[in-house]
């Protein structure tokens, strides 16, 4: 399940401009500042190929990674970046909504949660939408190696209260991870999970 060599393929604007490719992929989402450039740089083990734009909300781009040839990693755009208005959010939505809904190789997304802050609406709302699109998706709690965190509830708090609300909606709860990009946490765990769902 290891990453051999991993490369750049492909900016699109639109779910239509995507690779038109057989090859499985996932889609890896999150708000913004989540950490997913850091995750899927950690995951590929190459410094900055996830173009970590800073410039929040600007980068509206489906960006696909080919991975040992086989399969793709797509970032998408983050979401719920802090001072947005409710229309900017929306925007997010109605902009993957056409990936989502279309793309037919997408085998699962990685719905990437902040583990070092208390369960964020939208990232329920999101997890919500997915789950009511019957989308597969599977929990990647972020920078669980925070210690010094918000209201000073740690990561395993943070993460069961999420678990608790979403099992509120979902008697099936999606499978979820543990991870952090600075100790390496989880990237075994996830990177097996990959090829487990790339070989049903
Ligand atoms: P993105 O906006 O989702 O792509 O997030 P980034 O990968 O750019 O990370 C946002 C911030 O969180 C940066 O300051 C990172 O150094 C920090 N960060 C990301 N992952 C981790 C992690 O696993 N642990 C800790 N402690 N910090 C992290």
């Amino acid at each position: 399940s290891q990453i051999k060599e991993a490369e750049f393929v492909k900016s699109s604007g639109r779910a239509k401009d995507c690779p038109k490719d057989d090859r499985p992929e996932f889609a890896i989402v999150g708000r913004s500042n989540v950490g997913k450039s850091s995750l899927i740089n950690a995951l590929v083990r190459k410094k900055e190929i996830a173009l970590t734009s800073k410039k929040p909300g600007k980068t509206q781009l489906i960006n696909h990674f080919l991975v040992n040839k086989s399969w793709y990693i797509v970032d998408l755009p983050g979401y719920g970046f802090a001072k947005a208005p409710d229309a900017a959010r929306m925007d997010w939505f109605s902009f993957t909504k056409g990936y989502f809904l279309n793309r037919e190789t997408l085998v699962g997304v990685l719905l990437l949660i902040d583990a070092s802050v208390p369960p964020q609406k939208i990232d329920l709302d999101c997890a919500n939408w997915l789950g009511r699109n019957n989308i597969p998706m599977t929990f990647v709690f972020t920078k669980c190696d925070k210690m010094k965190v918000a209201k000073g509830r740690r990561p395993d708090e943070n993460i069961r209260s999420f678990q608790e609300l979403i099992r509120e909606n979902y008697p099936q709860h999606p499978p979820w991870i543990m991870t952090s990009s600075v100790t390496g946490l989880g990237r075994d765990e996830l990177l097996l999970h990959m090829s487990q769902l790339r070989n049903y």
